[in-house]
């Protein structure tokens, strides 16, 4: 059975934003760290280590993998009032055989939702922090600010911030039909919603109405915020948007997309599994109209 509800709050209470940790995790800069033991968790390849024990989850046998491989932990915030963590294994290391890797953004990674969205955190954090060793300026090295989530170079001591990247999706609507694409890697049969990153100067809702009209070909209007979602595959800020259809034929953006195409809400393809805000917002839309 999965561990994740059907149905969430709001989609501030999505997996991956801090809402979803219930109080269990506070985030915290590396400069801050405490000198006591406490939890790990361990990455590899931008994915998780979770022990074959199901009561353990991502937490248990940490300790003891960072032993095994010995690189340096990095600090980034208190688990249950712990020191919580992170390492980041080189790849291709043998793992003891209780242990396993384990993607966060499979269909089922049947963690907790807390661990979960630990687990993601701690992806953005260590992806963030091995992409900004050194100066994009100088090509110095860098170090952590002593009380906040930047670095500064030790050439240039220009301060360097963490990289969180705005993304729009939207649910296009009209009548009772949603409009969904489909990438061709994606599972048979599975679509999603239109989605991308936003151009420089561009505000959310001009995001909107470009990547509907580049995937899809149509106009959109009355556009409607309806939520976000951290989402750390490596490093997005997904923003969520309703907005009604205002013209124009179906024409798939064939460099990105295998497909676009209306579907009536009650019979709608496979799609994203509940734990994203495309989901959210589909369910909701649905839910609306019946
Ligand atoms: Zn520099």
């Amino acid at each position: 059975m999965s561990p994740y509800p059907e149905s969430y709050q709001s989609p501030q209470h999505l997996p991956f934003n801090q809402s979803a940790l219930n109080g269990r995790f506070q985030l915290a800069p590396p400069g801050t760290a405490p000198d006591e033991p406490g939890v790990t968790v361990v990455l590899e390849k931008g994915q998780v280590l979770r022990s074959n024990n199901p009561a353990c989850g991502l937490l248990c046998e940490a300790p003891l993998v960072e032993e095994l491989y010995g690189d340096a932990p990095l600090y980034f915030g208190q688990w249950d009032d712990l020191p919580c963590r992170l390492v980041s294994l080189p790849d291709a290391q043998t793992l003891p055989s209780d242990l396993a890797l384990q993607s966060l953004s499979a269909p089922d990674p049947g963690l907790p939702i807390e661990q979960l969205s630990l687990g993601g955190i701690a992806l953005q954090v260590a992806h963030w922090h091995n992409n900004s060793q050194f100066c994009s300026r100088c090509g110095e090295p860098m170090v952590w600010l002593p009380l906040e989530w930047g670095k500064q170079c030790l050439g240039c001591k220009v301060s360097h911030f963490p990289h969180i990247h705005p993304c729009i999706i939207v649910l296009i609507w009209r009548a009772d039909e949603i409009l969904l694409t489909r990438k061709s890697s994606w599972p048979e049969n599975r679509y999603s919603l239109v989605a991308g990153f936003l151009d420089m100067g561009e505000c959310l809702e001009e995001a909107v109405m470009r990547e509907a009209k580049e995937e899809t070909g149509v106009k959109v209007v009355d556009i409607e915020y309806a939520g976000s979602q951290n989402w750390p595959f490596p490093s997005q800020l997904m923003a969520g948007f309703f907005a009604r259809y205002d013209g124009g034929d179906i024409q798939v953006e064939e460099n990105e997309l295998e497909d676009a195409r209306w579907f009536a809400i009650d019979r709608l393809p496979m799609l994203p599994p509940r734990r994203s805000i495309s989901r959210y917002l589909i369910d909701s839309f649905c839910r609306q109209s019946r």
